[in-house]
């Protein structure tokens, strides 16, 4: 078709350009581009459009964050009410939560943790300046859930307390609320005007279902409790070493989120002046490009399944070396830990005799677990139960 086709003549500009390019010699100085350089003959781009674009991928980040959390109907978040700042991970969201309501909560200061709870809680809020106190969360003898016991301390608790709550895949004991459970506490947490402090690392990683997992949070919501959330981009993006969160709070209108939004910049100023950059825009690029959003929803799948089919697996060889005991925990807990009802002796001896490390409290990552070390390692826990 194009055999025909002449050669153009070179541009009379950008031709300038070619030559100067070719020409070798050290003085040569270029005057036929009117395109500015800085001292250096170096292109410049301009701070005011690099801040731009840091504003553009902060915001975005936000916005999407938001809208994994809260869900893309959220009410609050359509009614531009949900104050929300990008954070050092969750650590950092726990930090900036605690320390605005150890500075603004006009009710009890006091913040109720599940007992147990991640290690790291009780030391995040005491640096933040509030009381910390237990509610009873998981019952030994049935390896279970607490609820009776957590619906009666929450019920003592003095109205209008904060309470810490894990959103789903409870660390460390990998017991969740059921939906009933959830619906009921909503009540109690309202009819006591306490305060739902939520802690979520976990997003996808206990159903493998992102908006599943956000079930408490979202029914919370809609209930129309003003809540706080920490969210973590660690676990479900594998990000841990980025650092990705954020901080956010249902507010009662876009004029008290402005307030509080500008008491969070005052709490984060003097932590850390200005969130990181380079997490923001990978998450943002993540959850804003349809095609790696559909990816990702997939590998946080991949990775739940594999968790609960280890789950699956080490249960079957502990039936099948007839372990002494009721193993059906280890199925029906959620997320990446389940507490085995391991000793602190069986946990020493484990790492004695068979090299296997855990924390003390019999808890394990089931994420350490893979077709090529399960055997092994259940074989291992069964000698140490059968002593
Ligand atoms: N909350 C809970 C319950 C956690 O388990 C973790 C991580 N272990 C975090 C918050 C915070 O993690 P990060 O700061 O790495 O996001």
């Amino acid at each position: 078709f194009w055999s025909k086709v002449p050669q153009g003549p070179a541009d009379p500009i950008l031709g300038v350009t070619d030559a100067f390019k070719r020409d070798p010699s050290k003085s040569k100085i270029n005057v036929g581009v009117g395109a500015y350089r800085d001292e250096n003959g170096k292109p410049y781009v301009l701070d005011s459009v690099r801040k731009a674009e840091d504003i553009i991928h902060t915001q975005q980040f936000l916005s999407l964050a938001s809208k994994l959390a809260y869900g893309a109907d959220s009410k609050p978040l359509k009614e531009n009410r949900v104050a929300v700042v990008q954070s050092i991970s969750g650590t950092g969201a726990l930090r900036i939560g605690m320390e605005f309501c150890s500075q603004f909560y006009p009710g009890n200061k006091t913040l109720y943790l599940p007992n147990p709870t991640w290690g790291a809680h009780p030391a995040i809020a005491d640096k933040a300046g509030l009381e910390v106190k237990r509610y009873r969360y998981f019952k030994k003898e049935t390896l279970g859930l607490d609820f009776d016991g957590m619906k009666e301390d929450l019920t003592t608790a003095p109205e209008g307390s904060i309470i810490l709550l894990h959103a789903c895949a409870q660390n460390p004991t990998g017991i969740d609320l059921t939906q009933a459970q959830w619906r009921e506490l909503s009540d109690l947490v309202k009819s006591k005007r306490h305060l739902a402090f939520f802690d979520m690392a976990y997003q996808g990683f206990a159903s493998g279902d992102v908006d599943r997992d956000a079930f408490a949070l979202r029914y919370f919501v809609e209930q129309g409790h003003e809540i706080m959330l920490c969210q973590s981009f660690a676990k479900n993006l594998g990000l841990y070493g980025e650092r990705a969160g954020t901080f956010s709070m249902v507010t009662a209108s876009p004029e008290e989120k402005e307030r509080v939004l500008s008491q969070l910049k005052r709490v984060i100023r003097p932590l850390y002046s200005s969130p990181p950059l380079h997490p923001a825009q990978l998450v943002a690029t993540i959850l804003g490009s349809p095609a790696l959003y559909t990816e990702w929803l997939g590998e946080v799948k991949k990775m739940a399944d594999r968790i609960i089919a280890m789950r699956a697996r080490l249960y079957d060889i502990l039936l099948e070396l007839q372990t002494p005991g009721n193993w059906d925990h280890i199925k029906s807990q959620i997320g990446m830990f389940s507490f085995t009802g391991l000793t602190p002796e069986q946990v020493a001896a484990l790492a004695e005799y068979a090299h296997i490390y855990m924390t003390t409290d019999g808890r394990i990552s089931m994420a350490g677990l893979n077709e090529h070390n399960i055997r092994y390692f259940a074989e291992s826990m069964s000698k140490a139960i059968k002593g």
